[in-house]
């Protein structure tokens, strides 16, 4: 092998660096070098392979003391492997234990490794006042549960009947050499599973789950939002072959509602007023998300647009005894339709509001503003 980097500086630490930090600096630099990270990049490749070969050593308190005094010739001849490393130690060190915890998930579903039945998704739908005050549902899901025949076994003669797999010794995987590198994949003979099934069961054809619909309860907490996911640990697929099963995965969606709009832990309500009513000031009777009634004040003079909060009259907080607010928005309604009588006194009214010089609207605001504007002009 040509010139060769110095492996403190291969792993960019000093030369005084503790375990921890020669460990910190490996993992960091081998994730970034990984070749499945870096697919076809042959540089990347080369990177991680050096970054292995240098935590081979210093990882190791003997070969690193070694690595001090006598440097790279500290490991060359011996037969070893290509530059005076072993390159099997690869999948026999601890090499292999720091892969899986950081790509365990990664490899483990590449390896297409059945560590647990599947998870199943089903979705929900609740009203606004179920998502406020919280319910039970029944959701009906198909899903996979343990065969009755052989008691999830998969074999006709029980649990006996299941062996370890003999290729891969229950690991479920396999490592192969791939160039420098040692790769694992799915075991061949047991698909993953880690053991095999002498006898097969007939009702489940050795799988030893079989389908069937379920109807599942689902608490749904009051204050849920829409589109929140509810995990149901281990109400998933049976996994088969003595495999704990999955987790079942509920979507809520909370459906509109005819009066109420939510945002977050508060409530808006629009409410329609007469024209009086607006004039003059009423009181008015309105909904609340809790199925009671309230009563809110409105001044006299209140416009299109204006809006009342009533304070705790609101959303439920997930999680909590508090809630939100509401807001009644309110909209003043000008009649379509009137009567002979309505068209009397509103001619009434507003030959009225003419008259009245000091409020009319000929002298003040937009229409003062729309005679300057035409006087200014000429
Ligand atoms: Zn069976
Ligand atoms: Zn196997």
């Amino acid at each position: 092998m040509a010139t060769q980097l110095d492996y403190y500086e291969i792993l960019e630490v000093t030369r005084t660096a503790s375990a921890e930090e020669i460990k910190k600096s490996y993992r960091k630099m081998a994730m970034k070098f990984h070749p499945d990270r870096n697919p076809g990049d042959d540089a990347a490749e080369a990177k991680f392979k050096e970054i292995n070969q240098a935590y081979d050593v210093l990882k190791d308190e003997q070969k690193r003391a070694a690595y001090d005094r006598f440097g790279h010739a500290a490991f060359e001849g011996g037969g070893a492997g290509p530059g005076g490393f072993d390159f099997n130690g690869f999948g026999g060190g601890g090499l292999g234990d720091i892969f899986e915890q950081m790509f365990g998930d990664m490899m483990g579903r590449r390896g297409g490794q059945a560590r647990s039945g599947n998870d199943i998704q089903t979705h929900v739908e609740i009203t606004l006042e179920e998502a406020f005050a919280g319910v039970e549902k029944d959701v009906r899901v198909i899903t996979r549960v343990a065969c009755d025949t052989c008691h999830g076994t998969g074999s006709n003669s029980g649990a006996a009947g299941v062996e370890t797999c003999p290729s891969c010794h229950g690991a479920g995987k396999v490592r192969a050499q791939q160039g420098f590198f040692v790769v694992e994949r799915a075991c061949p003979t047991c698909h993953g599973a880690g053991r095999v099934v002498k006898d097969p069961c007939k009702a489940c054809r050795g799988e030893g789950t079989v389908e069937q619909e379920r109807t599942i309860k689902v608490q749904i907490p009051a204050g849920v939002e829409d589109g929140t996911r509810i995990r149901l640990t281990g109400e998933g697929e049976a996994g088969g072959n003595g495999v704990p099963p999955g987790d079942l995965y509920v979507h809520v969606s909370v459906s509109e509602h005819s009066i109420f709009q939510r945002d977050g832990a508060n409530v808006y309500c629009r409410v329609p007023l007469r024209m009086a009513q607006a004039a003059l000031g009423t009181e008015i009777e309105v909904p609340v998300i809790d199925g009671s009634r309230t009563i809110v004040k409105i001044p006299a003079g209140t416009q299109t647009g204006a809006h009342f909060r009533l304070r705790g009259k609101g959303f439920s907080v997930l999680r909590s005894s508090a809630r939100g607010d509401m807001y009644i928005q309110v909209t003043v309604e000008t009649p379509q339709v009137l009567t002979k009588r309505q068209r009397e006194l509103l001619e009434e009214f507003e030959k009225e509001a003419g008259e009245d010089i000091k409020h009319s609207p000929e002298h003040t605001g937009f229409f003062r503003r729309v005679r300057d504007f035409f006087e200014g002009s000429e």
